[in-house]
């Protein structure tokens, strides 16, 4: 009845550190249904959980992982059973509930999603909560009217995990996708996945600030926040879109009210945490459906419960190309 967890706690001086401990079931949280976890991810969020940064986790000792993957060991809900293969993203597990970095954890029924046809738990830990966020992001665009004939979409972060997905599934979806970073040594990577053009983000950066610049995308999904999305706003044709989806850069925003009342710009805030049910499993459906996964494998890398303390400090100092899998057991 042990299993093995990186806990994470935080000592008198109020410093935070991690360590892997093994525990027993009457340690875990409350919920109904314990799964058995195969696979995990790492995301920017769970960087700041197990670094105690921005203030997500309240109560230590802790068990971080946004999002994870498994099969259910027991079950005291109707709408799943032992040996069930299911995923979980989202809901502030792994913040304010104990989440994946684990071989064993228990959760609310509510909260998990049976895993998409088609798909391995290793595939939808691949895709992740960044994959779902890039898909829902998508998805917001499409409904306030984006088409591959619009142009050109401009992803930023597009290095990172929810940035390179977005970039191949636009890809797929027929899009032209423009992909920002900050890290040119990536271009090749971004060009296999998709990406038409690259942009430097310093180049983008450096370019002379105007209240109104020169109508260039038509969308644009941004994972940085920041001067970046400050500048992309100015950018936007007109009737475009803007997707704002993270804040790698930074929370500020500082823009004009011109790209709104001349150009019609419409910027929306996407979150994946609080979606319902059916907003997931939609989501999950259409990714399934449209993702390359083999194309996506060669920005895929793999940890064990021990590496992920070092792997946190690299994914909040931006130095973590596509995706890290997390392998507990
Ligand atoms: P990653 O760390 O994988 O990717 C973030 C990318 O942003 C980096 O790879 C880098 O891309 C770029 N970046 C990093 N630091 C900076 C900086 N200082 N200035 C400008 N760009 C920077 O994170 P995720 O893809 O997992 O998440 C991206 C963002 O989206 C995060 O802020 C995360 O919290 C948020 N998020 C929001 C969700 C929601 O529901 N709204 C769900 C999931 C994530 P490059 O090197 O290519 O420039």
């Amino acid at each position: 009845m042990t299993f093995r967890a990186l806990v994470t706690d935080r000592d008198a001086e109020g410093r935070v550190s991690s360590s892997v401990q093994t525990l027993n079931e009457a340690q875990l949280p409350e919920g109904n249904v314990t799964v058995d976890v195969d696979w995990a991810g790492l995301n920017y969020k769970d960087g700041l959980c197990l670094t105690g940064g921005g203030g997500l986790v309240r109560t230590y000792p802790h068990v971080a992982g946004i999002d994870f993957a498994g099969t259910v060991r027991e079950s005291g809900d109707d709408r799943y059973k032992a040996g069930d293969k299911v995923l979980l993203t989202g809901w502030r597990v792994g913040e304010t509930h104990w989440g994946g970095y684990a071989e064993r954890t228990r959760v609310n029924a509510d909260w998990l999603v049976p895993l998409p046809r088609g798909l391995t738990t290793r595939d939808v830990m691949t895709i992740g909560t960044a994959g779902l966020t890039a898909m829902l992001a998508i998805d917001r665009l499409e409904a306030g009217g984006l088409t591959p004939e619009a142009g050109e979409v401009l992803i930023t972060g597009a290095a990172g995990g929810v940035g390179s997905i977005a970039t191949s599934l636009l890809a797929r979806l027929g899009y032209h996708v423009a992909a920002l970073s900050g890290r040119p040594q990536h271009a090749e990577a971004l060009r296999t996945l998709g990406a038409s053009v690259i942009i430097d983000r310093n180049e983008f950066l450096g370019q002379p600030d105007k209240p109104l610049e020169s109508a260039r995308f038509a969308a644009a999904i941004d994972n940085v926040g920041g001067k970046v999305l400050g500048k992309l706003l100015k950018q936007i044709k007109y009737g475009g879109q803007v997707a704002s989806v993270g804040n790698a850069g930074g929370i500020d925003l500082s823009t004009n009210v011109l790209p709104f009342i001349l150009r019609g710009v419409t910027l929306m805030g996407i979150d994946s945490v609080m979606q319902p049910y059916a907003a997931r499993v939609k989501a999950w459906r259409r990714i399934a459906l449209t993702l390359d996964l083999a194309a996506y494998a060669g920005l895929v890398r793999q940890v064990g419960l021990e590496g992920l303390p070092y792997a946190a400090t690299q994914i909040l100092a931006g130095e973590v190309i596509g995706r890290v899998l997390v392998r507990p057991r």
